[in-house]
């Protein structure tokens, strides 16, 4: 088993997945995701809690969406890179930032959400099951399943 590794951009913070390969990923379009990394989407992948090993100086973000959900941002101490979380209404789970890990280079993004906010110029596979908002949590875990088979 290859190791998977990631971290954040100063490097205090470094993790590993106990995976035998790289993670699918899919992709959110969302506004507050754009405004969270500065960028046009985030690319992120849930994996169970007990895949993920953390080294480094971890804080805390803690959010309470509208909807009464306890979001848990881990981000690093130092250059304050967002890493993953873990939200209360999916116990057991983390969503990792998958831009974090090393070899992001070689991810493959298999489901895009909130599409309906994508920035202009992104066109996106037309193979690629995508949702005009978010996707139903089983629905986004098939798409990640079926991507992972597939490759
Ligand atoms: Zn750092
Ligand atoms: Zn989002």
């Amino acid at each position: 088993m290859s190791t998977i590794a990631g971290g954040c951009r100063c490097g205090a913070v470094r993790y590993t997945l106990a995976l035998d390969a790289l993670p699918t990923t899919y992709a959110c379009h969302c506004l507050d995701c754009q405004t969270w990394t500065g960028s046009a989407f985030s690319q992120q992948t849930f994996l169970p809690e007990d895949s993920l090993a953390v080294t480094g100086p971890v804080s805390v973000y803690e959010l309470t969406t509208p909807s009464g959900r306890v979001s848990r941002q881990r981000v690093c101490g130092i250059c304050h890179t967002r890493i993953f979380n873990t939200n209360s209404a999916r116990p057991g789970v983390v969503v990792v930032r998958a831009g974090t890990l090393d070899r992001s280079d070689h991810l493959e993004v298999v489901a895009h959400i909130w599409v309906k906010r994508k920035q202009p110029w992104l066109d996106l596979p037309r193979d690629v099951p995508a949702w005009p908002e978010g996707a139903p949590v089983e629905q986004l875990s098939q798409a990640l399943a079926r991507g992972r088979t597939d490759a």
